[in-house]
């Protein structure tokens, strides 16, 4: 994601490092590179003219700090204004006071609609709400049965009209024709309403370009149901036209946030860099893969630190919070620190690593990692599986003494967990040297818990 950017920036950036002191002209080369690693990202021209002049502008100013040196005040300056025209603050969906709280998806055919509500009822269910989706795309065939596969996938209810069918709704709502969306959706949110789900999320129809139908279709969801948020569903990968497109979208129906999908693809970013400036719209959540889980909320400022290399260590934190047992860990960090970690403990804390996803994304977080990635792209995850097939081979006296496993039971753990023996001996070689290393370290860093000493 965005790599190409961020390899750009990174290097316009680093070449202001070790100056002790910037002039205008370091500035202005600083900026034309930067500059064009925007235009290369496809960000639209007018965002970058404003960006580069405001960067310029506080480089030159008197924005003098006595803790940063001149290259790490810009790359402040230049993360800052980053943040800035990703979106600033972190924008939360608005939950209706009396549920359910509706929200609508609008966007071009294709963009991932479908896909981002299945996402989304994951999601929410997450969170602790109980979603209904609602398929209120009837024109491109074979959408409401991709809802209802999403829907099931995500362990979400779908709410769609029966083909062939009137959907049957009675009493005060009326019958529903097959064929039209508006009501559907007017009978999805009654639905809601009737059953006590909290959150209604709406897939309406796109078309593979803007036209009025699809718009006046869209307004009238929009006008039926009065949802709470509009989600204007765009496609990363189709750069400027990003823009042409949330603009047309802004005008005809109307939207309060915008999801990004398709960030996993080989974005060059400039949707993501130009859409909330141009609309004023904030960019709400991002989708990154074809999997539920590829689907998080936007962070402007942690997007901001991953396309400057700096990683993505706030969402890291988060996620080790998430699966994180803290007192495992800090039994784990007590043992490293007096050289008692066993193999057990080591297959704990692996597993606890794992639940936070695969090895890669974790290590792709880290600061620095960018310049790191083909060594990152060595550790795979299967690695990581043998290493826990042989450790789940020991017995658990062997976990916590490797040193009494002999040759006989080193060839009986290999054949059990596939490996060959020598696998299973560098396993605990590189045991004994981490576990030795480790101790050394956690003693000159004072970690491991205890009371330090304050002389
Ligand atoms: P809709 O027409 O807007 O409802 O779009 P769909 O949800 O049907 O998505 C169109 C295609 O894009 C499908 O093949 C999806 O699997 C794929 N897709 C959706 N979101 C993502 C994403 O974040 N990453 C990738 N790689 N593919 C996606």
């Amino acid at each position: 994601m965005f790599d190409s950017l961020s390899d750009r920036l990174t290097g316009a950036l680093k070449d202001l490092r070790g100056k002790g002191r910037l002039s205008d002209a370091d500035i202005d080369r600083t900026a034309r590179e930067i500059r064009l690693a925007l235009l290369e990202a496809d960000v639209s021209l007018p965002v970058v003219r404003a960006f580069i002049a405001r960067i310029k502008e506080r480089a030159k100013g008197a924005e003098v700090s006595q803790a940063l040196n001149p290259a790490q005040q810009v790359v402040k300056i230049v993360n800052e204004e980053l943040v800035g025209i990703l979106g600033g603050e972190t924008r939360r969906v608005q939950f209706a006071k009396n549920p359910p709280t509706v929200i609508m998806l609008a966007g071009l055919q294709g963009a991932g609609k479908t896909t981002l509500a299945g996402k989304l009822g994951h999601w929410l269910k997450q969170q602790g709400h109980t979603p209904l989706l609602v398929a209120c795309d009837l024109q491109r065939p074979g959408a409401v049965s991709q809802l209802q596969i999403v829907g099931e996938r995500a362990g979400v209810p779908v709410f769609a009209p029966d083909p062939g069918t009137s959907i049957g709704q009675t009493g005060d709502l009326g019958t529903v024709s097959h064929g039209d969306p508006v009501a559907v959706a007017r009978a999805g949110v009654a639905e809601a309403r009737d059953h006590h789900y909290d959150v209604v999320v709406i897939d309406t129809a796109g078309r593979l370009g803007i036209d009025e139908e699809l718009m006046g279709q869209a307004s009238d969801i929009r006008e039926a149901t009065q949802p709470d948020e509009v989600l204007f569903v765009v496609d990363a990968m189709i750069g400027q036209d990003a823009v042409a497109t949330a603009e047309a979208f802004q005008s005809g129906v109307g939207f309060t946030g915008v999801v990004l999908t398709k960030l996993d693809g080989d974005a060059r970013g400039g949707a993501a860099l130009s859409v909330r400036e141009v609309t004023g719209q904030p960019i709400m959540f991002a989708s990154s893969g074809e999997k539920l889980e590829d689907f998080d909320v936007f962070h402007p400022d942690r997007m901001a630190s991953r396309i400057l290399g700096m990683g993505d260590v706030l969402s890291l934190i988060e996620q080790a919070e998430q699966h994180w047992d803290a007192q495992q860990a800090e039994a784990a960090a007590q043992k490293i620190s007096q050289g008692e970690l066993t193999l057990e403990d080591f297959l704990e804390q692996m597993q606890m690593l794992r639940r936070m996803g695969p090895i890669g994304n974790i290590l792709g977080m880290l600061p620095g990692a960018n310049q790191m990635k083909d060594a990152l792209s060595q550790v795979d995850d299967k690695q990581l599986d043998r290493v826990q097939a042989i450790i789940r081979g020991m017995t658990p006296a062997e976990r916590d003494n490797p040193k009494i496993i002999n040759a006989s039971r080193r060839l009986r753990i290999a054949n059990g967990s596939g490996v060959t023996v020598s696998e299973v001996n560098q396993l605990v070689d590189r045991f004994f040297e981490a576990r030795k290393m480790m101790a050394q370290m956690s003693g000159r860093m004072g970690l491991g818990g205890g009371s330090r000493k304050t002389n």
